[in-house]
């Protein structure tokens, strides 16, 4: 591999490893964490590296072993007290001191709240840069430069952008993009626990209270069958159409930004660059224009059904299906045909 001595603090060789850093709450492990151990395994079988995965917690040894059944070839488990809540300054100072310590060559950070708020964190604090919110990932198999690709100019253009000068090479990826890692019954890794090392002064906030938000009613990510409503609905009531269609399909209701920028619908529901990234098995885009950060978040479908009334609506470019009419006449008459089958 050609690589270069770049920076006079910095021996890229010194840097090994590709890191995943896992989330949970009380032990349940996050989706993004098995999402980017999907990913990373990807990238190290171009480079030939490890992949390493870290946990920052305390008391949840049984789900870090669960773990181990992704085929990670070690986990470093940063057990601590203080630890046992997130938290934002005592995570990012126990997981930067590891970095600083073991210098990993790559970090992975999901675009998760937690991630959001402990990755750019963690950049600064060892002195590296940080990809935002990337839905592609890629290497350089010359130099081992990992190419990380996100919307840019409000989605109107993916750039990819390698970090050439520092180490490690970090980057956070929206959920639901990457594969998750499968589960396999042969453990091939093994469990490091690391103490960190923690002082009071390091927390500059303390818990008080805990408030868990309501259960989302939605679940976009997981549905098989989405349909999805838009400005072309006229009002929020048209949100009652797309639920019947939903409902009859047994889908999720999705919606555009459009709609939910309207106050049609809540924000749960939206699809896109901004919101949901869904892969379902089928997805129906009703009085959806189609524009370029909504196809983010749905063009990985399997199937895609557009129905608009505007013959050159962009979301007839990546649909399977169009149907040109008047969502008000074809939804009625989709919502009986199906009924029929049913009986
Ligand atoms: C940084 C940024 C991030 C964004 N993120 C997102 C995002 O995550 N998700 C997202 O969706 N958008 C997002 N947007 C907004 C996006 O650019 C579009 O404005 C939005 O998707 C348009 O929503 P729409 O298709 O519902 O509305 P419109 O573009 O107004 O389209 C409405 C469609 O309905 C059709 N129609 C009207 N009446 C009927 C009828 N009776 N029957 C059938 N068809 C009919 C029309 O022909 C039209 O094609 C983002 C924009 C920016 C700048």
């Amino acid at each position: 591999m050609n690589r270069a001595k770049v920076n006079q603090n910095i021996n890229l060789d010194d840097y090994n490893d590709i890191w995943i850093i896992g989330e949970q709450v009380d032990g349940k492990i996050h989706p993004v964490t098995l999402e980017l151990i999907g990913e990373g395994k990807k990238l190290a079988s171009k480079i030939d590296k490890r992949v390493v995965l870290v946990i920052v917690g305390f008391e949840i040894d049984k789900e870090v072993e669960q773990l181990l059944n992704y085929e990670v070839d070690e986990i470093y488990y940063i057990e601590d007290v203080s630890l046992k809540e997130f938290s934002t300054d005592g995570y990012s100072k126990a997981i930067s001191d590891l970095i600083l310590d073991k210098k990993p060559e790559i970090v992975l950070v999901g675009a998760t709240s937690f991630g959001r708020d402990i990755g750019p964190r963690i950049a600064a604090k060892i002195g590296t840069g940080l990809v935002a919110d990337c839905t592609k990932l890629d290497i350089d198999e010359e130099d081992g430069k990992i190419l990380q690709t996100r919307p840019a100019f409000g989605g109107n253009l993916m750039a990819t952008i390698i970090c050439p000068n520092n180490r490690p090479q970090m980057a956070t990826v929206r959920p639901g993009v990457m594969e998750k890692s499968n589960f396999s019954k042969e453990i091939i890794g093994k469990i490091t626990k690391i103490n960190p090392k923690l002082a009071a002064s390091d927390f500059r906030t303390k818990l008080i209270d805990r408030y868990d938000p309501v259960q989302k009613k939605v679940n976009l990510r997981d549905a098989k069958i989405v349909v999805s409503g838009g400005r072309g609905l006229k009002d929020a009531d048209g949100f009652k159409l797309i639920q019947r269609l939903a409902d009859v399909l047994g889908g999720e209701v999705g919606s555009s930004r459009a709609s939910v920028d309207l106050g049609w619908i809540e924000s749960d529901h939206q699809v896109g660059q901004t919101g949901s990234t869904v892969k379902p098995d089928l997805y129906i885009a009703c009085g959806i224009s189609g524009a370029i950060q909504h196809q983010a978040g749905m063009v990985d479908s399997k199937y895609i059904i557009a129905i608009n009334k505007d013959p050159n609506a962009p979301i007839f470019e990546v649909c399977d299906y169009g149907i040109v009419g008047d969502l008000f006449e074809v939804i009625p008459e989709l919502i009986e045909s199906i009924e029929e089958k049913q009986i």
